[in-house]
C-alpha cells in the first residue's frame, strides 16, 4: 500500500536492524486519515472471506482494527494483556512472548465474544516472529471457531513469523512488507511505485 509505505519512510524511525518505530501515526500518535485507508484496503481484501468478527491485541491494533471492522460491518474484539478487574471468568488466554518488549503476557478474551458460528480476521500492527499472531489462532481454536485469515500494518519479512504463518496454510495479508531494517534504512520487499 503505497500511501503506508510513503508514511513509513518519511515518519518511521529505525531504532535498530529489527525494530521499526512509528509511533508518529500507529503507535501512540494516530493518523485517522492513514488508519481510514488501511480499514478500506484490509476490507476489500477480506471481503469474500464471510468475516463476522476482527480479533487484535491491545493497545496498537485497535486503530486499524476499528476502521477495518467499521468498513467490513462487523465487530472488533481486542485481547487484553492484563487482567481486568471485571473479566475474572469464562475467559480464553494464551500466553504471548513480546518481541519489543521481551516479556510474557498472558493475553485474554472474554468467551462470550467468540463462538463456534464466528469466522474470525486476526488484525495486528506489527508480524515479527509470529507470537502473538499464534496466541490469538490459539483463542480462535478454543473458540471453536473459524479462521478467516490475517490482517498485518506492517510485516519485518525479514523475521520468521510470516512463513511460519503462512506454512500454516493460513492467508497473511500484509500493507506493507518490510525486507531490510539495516543501516538505519527502510527497505521493503515491494518498492513504492513510483
Ligand atoms: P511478534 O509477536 O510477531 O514477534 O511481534 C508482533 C508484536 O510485537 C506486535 O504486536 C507489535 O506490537 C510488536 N512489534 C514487533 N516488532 C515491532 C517493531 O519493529 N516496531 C514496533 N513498534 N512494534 C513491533
Amino acid at each position: 500500500m503505497k500511501q503506508l509505505q510513503e508514511k513509513i519512510l518519511t515518519d518511521g524511525q529505525v531504532l535498530s536492524d529489527s525494530v521499526l518505530k512509528v509511533d508518529s501515526f500507529l503507535n501512540h500518535q494516530i493518523d485517522p486519515v492513514l488508519m481510514q485507508a488501511i480499514g478500506e484496503e484490509f476490507a476489500s481484501k477480506f471481503a469474500d472471506e464471510g468475516i463476522t468478527k476482527i480479533l487484535t491485541l491491545e493497545s496498537s491494533g485497535i486503530a486499524p482494527a476499528m476502521m477495518t471492522g467499521l468498513v467490513l460491518g462487523v465487530p472488533v474484539i481486542f485481547a487484553r494483556k492484563r487482567k481486568s478487574l471485571t473479566l475474572i471468568n469464562e475467559l480464553y488466554t494464551a500466553s504471548v512472548h513480546s518481541f519489543t518488549k521481551n516479556e510474557t503476557n498472558e493475553i485474554s478474551v472474554s468467551q462470550k465474544f467468540i463462538g463456534k458460528d464466528d469466522v474470525v480476521l486476526i488484525l495486528d500492527d506489527f508480524l515479527a516472529n509470529g507470537q502473538a499472531v499464534l496466541g490469538l489462532i490459539d483463542i480462535i481454536e478454543q473458540a471453536d471457531a473459524a479462521l478467516g485469515g490475517v490482517a498485518i500494518v506492517i510485516e519485518k519479512g525479514f523475521q520468521s513469523g510470516g512463513k511460519m504463518i503462512r506454512d500454516r496454510g493460513v492467508r497473511v495479508e500484509s500493507l506493507a512488507n518490510i525486507a531490510s531494517l539495516a543501516n538505519g534504512k527502510v527497505e521493503f520487499l515491494e518498492e513504492v511505485p513510483a
